[in-house]
């Protein structure tokens, strides 16, 4: 267990030198305090959690100290924002901290949002505030419990810092941690000012050190990018299966690994709606729910064509063709598992559609209907979940193939199959308006409530003891929360 001063620092993309980033030291918030801290984000960095407690650690992440050997930066990047192409983002409000390094060896980006203006704020203040800042935190480390590989983070610093959105409210530091905080939109900057030897620092920074094995390919830069489509089309498979809406997919938050990146209006759905928009600035629905899995090879597309210089046009197009295919039987897996199915039909594909429009037709709770599933045999389960339909007969005919597909399927215990059912259908997700309850709760000074909310999403699969509440269906109020794309 390591102290906050005993870190060890190798700022590897700091070194890429000027072009890449601009040195830039965070401007402090006003009386920084701890609002919630992950102990299994503080593991990664090998962090006794107590420190989490202690004065230097809200300062730190609070911006008002740094270590000697952090080379703090604001990365420039572009991007595709809602399908046009913006030439000039970057970090508007972040700053790479630095990269630490654990005993395991692995490297950590310790990135800082809401740090306060950079070179790349536009007219923006640099702030972020307590209520933003606590939904990236809780969701990215909810993600992560639940498979579902995202950016982390470590920590929420609040502050007495006023900073004005649509109405004043207070400044907040998030410490966000990933391999890499590198972008799609990254590789698009230097293609479209026209920098191919930084264009070419940047594809070897990003081999060398997030794809080695693709190095030993005959051709490096394209296995990299096949590897990029892989890794894409397993995240949105996931995103899909559980129910995951991400509200802002432009090119400059699609991460180079795949993870998912930057929140701002992201949402679970809460009833199932192929159809559901969370963010409401998305006025054509370009970033609905269904349309995550075109826009994900959208955006591939984009980055393929910043990869043009080192890839011809035609082993792009061809590794393109990976992600529908690829995304599709990631995702039939999924879903077959949260049905309970150990083995393959070919009809499953059908079963799972036809089940869905059933749950669209009838507002049915997406997650709580595929825990059910597995509280008890599939004959009982389907008989209880029956009255959430409106369609009866519809569902009844559902309900008749799902039985007589789970009796062809293998043999195992009921036991058996409750058990792999509830290893992989979560009891809690974060809904919008368990978030929305932490945060009044935050803004007035009680910070319990979040650091609750983060403790049971760490062990969705778990039945917590005394957590019901976290389980239910929202309340009439917290169906269609309003989530302010402001942040
Ligand atoms: P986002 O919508 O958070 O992905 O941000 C898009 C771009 O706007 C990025 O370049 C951000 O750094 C920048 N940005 C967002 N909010 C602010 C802010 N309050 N101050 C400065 N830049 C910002
Ligand atoms: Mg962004």
């Amino acid at each position: 267990m390591k102290a906050l001063d005993e870190l060890i620092f190798d700022n590897r993309f700091a070194r890429l030198g000027d072009a890449f980033s601009t040195h830039v030291l965070p401007e402090p918030l006003d009386n920084p305090r701890l609002v919630v801290a992950s102990n299994a984000a503080m593991a990664l960095l090998d962090l006794d959690p107590a420190v989490a407690e202690t004065p230097l650690f809200a300062e730190i992440f609070g911006g008002h100290k740094l270590w000697a050997e952090a080379e703090p930066r604001a990365m420039v990047y572009s991007g595709h924002q809602f399908g046009g192409y913006n030439p000039q983002l970057g970090d508007g409000r972040g700053l790479l901290l630095g990269e630490v390094y654990n005993q395991a060896g692995e490297h950590w980006d310790l990135h800082l949002k809401g740090a306060g203006q950079t070179p790349y704020s536009r007219m923006g203040d640099g702030r972020a505030v307590l209520r933003s800042s606590i939904r990236e935190f809780l969701a990215s480390e909810a993600l992560h419990a639940l498979g579902i590989p995202s950016s982390r983070a470590l920590c929420v610093i609040g502050s007495d810092t006023p900073v004005w959105r649509e109405k004043q409210e207070r400044g907040a530091m998030v410490l966000r941690m990933a391999h890499s905080h590198i972008r799609f939109g990254h590789f698009e900057y230097f293609y479209y000012t026209k920098k191919p030897e930084q264009q070419k620092a940047l594809a070897e920074h990003v081999l060398s050190l997030h794809y080695p094995e693709c190095q030993e390919q005959p051709e490096p830069y394209l296995a990299m990018f096949r590897a990029i489509v892989e890794r894409n089309a397993e995240l949105i498979a996931k995103w899909q299966a559980y129910g995951f809406c991400h509200g802002v997919m432009n090119t400059d938050n699609m991460s180079i690994l795949g993870i998912t990146f930057d929140f701002g209006p992201f949402a679970f759905l809460d009833d199932f709606d192929a159809h559901f928009i969370c963010n409401h600035s998305d006025h054509e629905g370009r970033y609905s729910f269904s349309n995550q899995v075109p826009i994900g090879q959208w955006n591939l597309s984009a980055l393929a064509q910043a990869l043009t210089p080192f890839i011809s046009v035609e082993a792009l197009t061809e590794a393109l063709g990976l992600y529908l295919p690829l995304y599709q039987a990631n995702y039939l897996d999924l879903m077959r598992r949260r049905l309970g199915l150990t083995s393959a039909e070919d009809d499953d594909q059908k079963l799972v559609e036809r089940l869905l429009k059933l749950m669209q037709n009838s507002g049915v709770d997406y997650t709580l209907f595929f825990r059910r599933l597995g509280d008890e045999p599939a004959a009982l389960a389907v008989a209880k979940l029956r009255d959430d339909f409106v369609d009866l007969a519809g569902f009844d005919t559902w309900a008749e193939l799902y039985k007589a597909r789970v009796e062809r399927d293998g043999d195992y215990s009921e036991e058996q199959r409750s058990e792999r059912m509830h290893a992989v259908n979560p009891l809690y997700i974060l809904r919008n308006y368990l978030a929305q309850n932490a945060i009044t709760a935050a803004e007035s000074g009680d910070y319990s409530e979040v650091r609750r909310l983060h403790q049971v999403l760490s062990k969705p699969f778990e039945e917590q003891a005394g957590m019901e509440q976290y389980a239910q269906r929202p309340p009439d109020w917290g169906k269609h929360l309003e989530i302010s794309c402001s942040s």
